[in-house]
């Protein structure tokens, strides 16, 4: 029995086999993906409690909150037994003791040491199916809205010593910049793609208007000069033109963007 092509879809070249890792029924950037995905599954659950208020000082319940807190609870709730059932199929199947508990703090660290076992057996399909999902649909209702901007970038990633053909496209949502590639489906620091960014994570005028841009703000090189003024972001002279911190600008950026966000809620 040979196991090398990766048994899910890939969105780009659909038709083109990709070779799965070394016993396993996943290509390396599927393999990730199913690591990723039960790895963030706790952090995906917080997201649904920030939505619906929990410790986010939303939760008086009297202001039109109700609905989505009915749905935040209930998802996450889909989301632990979700994960549960996944854990409990491969305690069962190993003969080993499942985790201590189901609450997502425990089964996802147990789970996720399991991955590889779980990738070596056809029905990960639907386990990655399933969980992506869960993941999406947490997503959904916690409203965080996602801002897709493509880049025309290749993509950074090397298997097999050849670089991926894949394009970028930075996944901003919040204070989160992401850049997921078109082929290899590899979630990757968005920073290394980001045009102008400097070494140090610095970036110049250019880089910030093309930024506030990607987020739908208009920016001009007086407007970025007024946020340094105004010291919404960091920056300074390196004798030849204005840098400006990249971690500063992304924070600006995503208050902004949030502020808009309620303010047309
Ligand atoms: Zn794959
Ligand atoms: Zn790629």
């Amino acid at each position: 029995m040979t196991l090398d092509i990766c048994v899910m879809t890939h969105a780009k070249d659909p038709d083109r086999p990709r070779q799965a890792v070394d016993g396993l029924y996943l290509c390396h950037g599927h393999r990730e993906q199913l690591r990723r995905l039960v790895a963030e599954m706790p952090a995906r659950a917080d997201d649904l409690d920030r939505a619906a208020g929990v410790g986010g000082g939303r939760g008086d319940g009297t202001h039109g909150g109700i609905a989505i807190d009915d749905a935040a609870a209930t998802h996450r709730q889909h989301m632990a037994g979700v994960l549960a059932s996944w854990c409990r199929l491969v305690a069962e199947d190993r003969g080993i003791t499942p985790p201590t508990g189901p609450e997502l703090s425990r089964t996802a660290p147990w789970l996720l040491t399991h991955v590889d076992w779980c990738a070596a057996h056809r029905w990960v399909d639907e386990m990655l199916t399933e969980l992506r999902q869960v993941t999406g649909q947490a997503m959904g209702i916690a409203d965080i809205p996602a801002r897709r901007v493509p880049l025309g970038e290749q993509c950074l990633t090397h298997t097999g010593g050849e670089r991926c053909e894949g394009e970028v496209t930075i996944v901003v949502r919040g204070d989160d910049w992401t850049a997921v590639c078109t082929v290899c489906d590899e979630k990757q620091e968005a920073t290394p793609y980001l045009r102008a960014v400097q070494a140090g994570r610095w970036i110049n005028t250019e880089g910030v208007i093309t930024l506030a841009r990607m987020v739908g703000i208009a920016a001009s090189n007086d407007v970025v000069r007024q946020w340094h003024h105004r010291r919404r972001i960091k920056g300074r002279d390196d004798g030849r033109q204005k840098l400006y911190e990249l971690g500063s600008v992304q924070a600006y950026l995503a208050l902004r963007q949030a502020e808009r966000e309620r303010m047309s809620a």
